[in-house]
């Protein structure tokens, strides 16, 4: 954190659903603008976006559109130069017709390019929405605004919603990006260029299996991880001794409670009402604070 000018981006992410990284992201945001820094919290997980139900915001939804490959039908004449132009199997020619498919199309314009008779051009079409503003009604917050990124339903964009959403955020002290779950092309859109990688998982088989995963994601990528372990003392596997092994600091354990579950389930801030869930993300935000070094 020691260019001013740039945004410290950390990505909360996870191998797979349901560990807690929505708890971790949204609390690390509060407590990072509790401690006096200007910070983002940016909804990644565009296929279900669920930060929002936590925070009051005024926000205005804005449209993300991409290009689209369009035929002039009255024009194309199927002769295939499109199709053999496109590298991502989006064109056919069925019966005269030539088709493109929108989920394939990845709007790169070479089959507009390659048309000799200028049929082929380009359309913008509607894949989700992103809505950005300012967190209101929480306690001593200071500086928290949440950008929201939401993918149509039956789109398969993802990717292209994520990065119209980092865009969207600005240049503030410290962003937060709560990434999709997995390794995905949309796992990557939202880790790609981050400083920081927090990994939540827990301590079972299917927890350590993705936990390297998501590990292996973040060395391809050259973004440094370290993990929070969630329902920690409940499972059968030991995550702290495969991290030490591969090196990567594990920061805070969040214990295994009911009063956690049903706090979140009730979309509050848990970190505001466990102590030991408050205990686990302070630790977790001076990390956070010190770029990512150990102590
Ligand atoms: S814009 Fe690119 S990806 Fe889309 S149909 Fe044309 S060549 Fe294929
Ligand atoms: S290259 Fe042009 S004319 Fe040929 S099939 Fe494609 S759109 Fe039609």
């Amino acid at each position: 954190m020691s260019d001013s000018n740039k945004t410290f981006t950390v990505a909360v992410a996870s191998g797979k659903g349901g560990t807690g990284k929505t708890l971790v992201a949204a609390n690390l945001a509060v407590a990072l603008a509790r401690g006096g820094r200007d910070v983002v919290l940016v909804d990644c997980d565009v296929e279900a976006p669920n930060d929002h139900l936590f925070f009051q915001v005024e926000a205005q939804p804005r449209a993300v559109m991409v290009p689209l490959a369009q035929v002039d039908e009255d024009e194309c004449t199927a002769c295939g130069a499109c199709r053999d132009a496109c590298a991502y199997g989006a064109i056919r020619i069925l019966g005269g017709n030539t088709l493109v498919f929108p989920e394939l199309c990845h709007g790169c314009g070479a089959c507009t390019l390659a048309c000799p008779i200028s049929a082929m051009g380009e359309t913008m079409r509607r894949v989700g929405e992103v809505s950005s503003g300012r967190v209101v009604g929480v306690a001593d917050l200071g500086e928290l605004t949440l950008v929201s990124g939401s993918l149509d339903v039956g789109d398969v964009k993802a990717p292209d919603v994520i990065r119209a959403a980092r865009s969207a955020a600005g240049t503030h002290e410290i962003a937060v990006l709560d990434a999709p779950p997995g390794v995905s092309c949309a796992a990557v859109a939202s880790v790609n260029a981050a400083d920081l990688l927090l990994l939540v998982t827990e301590p079972t088989p299917f927890g350590l299996h993705d936990l390297e995963l998501a590990v292996r994601l973040g060395q391809e990528l050259g973004v440094p991880s370290a993990v929070i372990l969630n329902r920690a003392g409940s499972g059968t596997v030991d995550i702290e001794a495969w991290c030490a092994g591969e090196g990567v600091p594990v920061l805070a354990r969040i214990p295994f409670m009911r009063e956690i579950a049903e706090c979140y389930a009730d979309a509050r801030l848990v970190a505001d009402e466990v102590a030991e869930c408050a205990q686990a993300i302070e630790a977790v935000a001076d990390f956070v604070t010190r770029g990512g070094a150990v102590a």
